[in-house]
């Protein structure tokens, strides 16, 4: 493994940041820790003097970020993306402290993209945001005071893969996923499967997008827990197709669907 080993694999998204100092902060943090990928969503302000400022001798990072104006463009290409939240959410998502979480990126497949993502100082990550995540991340802090600032997160985040790295570096075990025989996913991919479920939820009309209530958010948890590779993401796509072909012959010789659960003998 190299001197960077998994660490240069990682990319630091902010989302939405205030305050460029806290991006410069980032920059410096991530450097310091050996990861030097980072991607901006829409910043109030950068580039920025004050962001350069903060980030001392690491604005090259800050030259080389890449700004981008959804989530979605940040992570496209990312097989596994981690979300950090001070707090938990009304549907929860599987939670790791920073230190199991680098463990689970030190276990993907080589050369994997992966992405650790940040929110904004006064909102945190949007729930929507954290639904395209496929684990969540919380630094457990003192609860009665639990948000920290955005450059600290980002230090202890990347401390702990540092961390994780340099454990690596001296034994040397191979990754748990590696000889897989089929990629994971991406982010991009993940999300034309969601739109592909949930059309095909409501030619079926299991899913009614008026009342949708929770039911994308728990679909979205349960494939984010599985980390689909791309064949068994073509499996089910191909069900998705028949599916939906199916049900409009159905509904174009309105013959009445069959009752649930009942299979015909063979
Ligand atoms: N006021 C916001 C917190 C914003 S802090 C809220 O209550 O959600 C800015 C960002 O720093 C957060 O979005 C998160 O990415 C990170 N962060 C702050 N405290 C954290 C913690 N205890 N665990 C994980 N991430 C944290």
């Amino acid at each position: 493994m190299s001197e960077s080993g998994f660490l240069q694999n990682v990319r630091v998204v902010l989302v939405g940041t205030s305050h460029p100092g806290n991006i410069g902060a980032s920059a410096r943090a991530m450097k310091n820790m050996g990861l030097s990928q980072l991607v901006l969503v829409n910043p109030l302000e950068f580039p920025s003097d004050q962001a350069v400022w903060r980030a001392v001798g690491a604005a090259d990072l800050l030259e080389n970020a890449r700004v981008v104006s959804s989530l979605d463009e940040a992570v496209e290409d990312c097989t596994l993306v981690i979300g950090t939240s001070a707090r938990g959410r009304r549907i929860p998502w599987p939670v790791f402290e920073p230190r199991r979480c680098a463990e689970v990126i030190a276990s993907e497949p080589a050369g994997s993209a992966i992405a650790v993502v940040f929110g904004g100082e006064k909102m945190g990550l949007s729930n929507e945001d954290l639904h395209r995540c496929n684990y969540h991340l919380t630094i457990p802090v003192n609860p009665e005071y639990s948000s920290l600032n955005l450059g600290a997160a980002v230090q202890v985040v990347c401390y702990e893969l540092r961390m994780k790295q340099l454990e690596l570096l001296q034994s040397e075990p191979a990754a748990e996923m590696d000889g897989w025989d089929s990629e994971f996913c991406r982010a991009d991919q993940m999300e034309h499967f969601y739109e592909h479920l949930e059309q095909t939820m409501i030619d079926v009309d299991f899913h009614d997008p008026e009342n949708p209530r929770q039911l994308m958010t728990r679909l979205r948890r349960l494939f984010s827990r599985t980390r689909l590779d791309k064949m068994e993401l073509s499996i089910l796509r191909g069900i998705l197709t028949n599916t939906q072909r199916n049900a409009s012959i159905n509904k174009a010789t309105n013959q009445p669907a069959k009752p649930r659960g009942k299979r015909k003998d063979k």
